[in-house]
């Protein structure tokens, strides 16, 4: 029988590689993991921490101004920028080491660096001062994704998400383009921080994919906090003043329009990390976009070589990608016990105020059921009847009419992540209305709204 190094080797440490690899030393496997950049990927690094974490600092604008309709008398506050950053960077520092430690405890073999398929069973890892050529039963491709720059004149004057965590200073004008995840919540981090921002986005309304409800009613709340949105338009070329890095940047629109700022952020979606992988040395097949193809097992064409995460482009969320990890090591090592349903994955937008959905959206649900209910409120929460803001919230709730079943909860407001977590579990047991409208509300909150919503919404 041919003897192995590893029975897995995985090749990036990001959310999903990591749990995938921690999962199969557990069911007994000897696992091996290659990562060329930090431990912990995109979510910890560039993505969902660093972002949280500056949305908070940009919370707090609103906060002091809230605070004056209670009492408070605040002097003036002062923002520093390289702060915010340096504290960032040491939390993520602390989480980098925390992942070590982890994979340390699993006992997975980490090498730090950049891993290329050689075969089916082989892989060659390039670090600073070593190259190793590895073999393993198992390969998990779980590499990730990186922002997508768009092919226009001047795009290399325009940064991307990856840049935008280590800006060396807080923009005074910035021009964001994108409709999605990103572009909101980005938008909403710079203008909380005092930046005037302009969001340029090519379709009709923003967050397209979700309910229809929710972009319309996040753009009208962040224009009320300053946002500027410019819809049915993309960027048509950038130009700078000078060569320098600090000079301003013109952009010019589709529309005709041309627009000064001193930084432009593309948020235009990602692709999978799939150059550079030796993808086609192994013989591993990819969609045109570069996406990794897996069946229900996450296995690719080639029987030895799984993949998983943002690299597979199903679903680009860290949960799923932990999920999907365990889900993997389970199938190689576990007999296949653990299962992964695509149905009503929660997620939440960092935007201000968050969005956050679960389930199916109005549109979605007419798409698959006859008849459907809306419940809908919109109201001003109790804390903004003192702190003068003019922030509304939204709460809707998308019911099956024939068997009463809740098939979607959508809400734009303060913590709707939060509240939104609940909810997916009441999804997740198939809860009725009868049953939403049976359980008690917690009084007073703003997510006890969607247990008391009594009367359908007629359009
Ligand atoms: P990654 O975490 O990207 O890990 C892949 C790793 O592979 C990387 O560390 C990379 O360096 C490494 N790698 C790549 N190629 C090689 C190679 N050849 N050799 C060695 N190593 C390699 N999701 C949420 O659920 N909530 C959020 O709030 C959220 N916010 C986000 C904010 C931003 C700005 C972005 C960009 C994403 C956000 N996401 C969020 C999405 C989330 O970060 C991803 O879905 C998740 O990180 C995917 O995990 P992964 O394991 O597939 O890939
Ligand atoms: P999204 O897919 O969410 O949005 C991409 C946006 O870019 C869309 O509005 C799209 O427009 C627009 N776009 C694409 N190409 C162009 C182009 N050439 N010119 C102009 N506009 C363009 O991607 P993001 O980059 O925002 O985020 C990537 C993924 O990361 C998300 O989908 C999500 O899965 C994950 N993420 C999750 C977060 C969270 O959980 N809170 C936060 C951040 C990211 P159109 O709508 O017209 O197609």
């Amino acid at each position: 029988m041919k003897k192995y190094d590893y029975d897995l080797f995985t090749i990036g440490g990001g959310s999903g590689g990591v749990r995938a690899s921690r999962f199969a030393f557990q069911y007994g496997a000897k696992v091996g993991l290659a990562e060329k950049s930090a431990l912990g990927g995109t979510c910890v690094n560039l993505g969902c921490v660093p972002k949280k974490l500056m949305s908070y600092a940009a919370h707090y604008h609103s906060d002091f101004k809230d605070a004056a309709g209670f009492g408070w008398q605040l002097g003036e506050s002062t923002f520093t920028w390289a702060d915010l950053i340096a504290n960032k960077d040491r939390e993520i520092a602390r989480l980098n080491e925390i992942y070590r430690e982890t994979l340390a405890k699993a006992q997975v073999d980490v090498m730090e660096g950049h891993a290329v398929l050689q075969d089916a069973h082989t892989v060659r890892v390039d670090g600073k001062g070593f190259s190793k050529t590895i073999t393993a039963k198992h390969i998990l491709l779980a590499t990730g994704g990186q922002p997508v720059r768009p092919d226009l004149p001047g795009s290399e004057l325009g940064l991307v998400s990856d840049d935008f965590f280590h800006l060396p200073a807080l923009p005074r004008h910035a021009i964001i383009a994108g409709a999605g995840y990103i572009a909101v919540e980005f938008a909403s981090i710079l203008n909380g921080l005092g930046c005037q921002v302009t969001l340029v986005h090519r379709g009709a309304q923003v967050l397209r994919g979700m309910d229809q409800d929710l972009g319309p009613f996040l753009t009208k709340e962040m224009e009320k906090k300053g946002v500027t949105f410019i819809a049915n338009t993309q960027i048509l070329n950038i130009r700078a003043d000078g060569d320098g890095k600090d000079s301003l940047r013109h952009v010019h629109l589709k529309n005709g329009s041309t627009l000064t700022a001193d930084c432009v952020i593309f948020a235009t979606g990602r692709s999978a990390n799939t150059a550079q992988l030796g993808l086609s040395a192994a013989g591993v097949i990819t969609r045109e976009n570069g996406s990794i193809v897996v069946d229900e097992h996450f296995k690719t064409n080639i029987d030895s070589i799984y993949a998983i995460g943002d690299v597979i482009d199903r679903v680009a969320l860290t949960p799923v990608a932990l999920a999907e990890g365990m889900v993997v090591a389970s199938h190689l090592f576990d007999a296949g016990k653990r299962k992964l349903s695509y149905e009503n994955i929660p997620t939440a937008v960092f935007s201000h105020p968050n969005v956050a959905t679960v389930g199916l959206s109005e549109a979605n649900a007419r798409l698959r059921y006859p008849n459907i209910t809306i419940f809908k409120s919109e109201f001003k929460a109790l804390k903004h009847t003192m702190s003068h803001s003019t922030e509304r919230t939204l709460m809707k709730l998308v019911v099956d009419t024939a068997s009463d079943k809740v098939l979607g909860v959508h809400m734009v407001g303060a913590d709707a992540g939060e509240v939104m977590q609940g909810m997916a579990i009441a999804l997740q047991c198939g809860a009725t209305k009868a049953q939403f409208d049976a359980t008690l509300g917690i009084h007073p909150t703003v997510a006890e709204e969607f247990v008391t919503m009594r009367t359908p919404f007629s359009s």
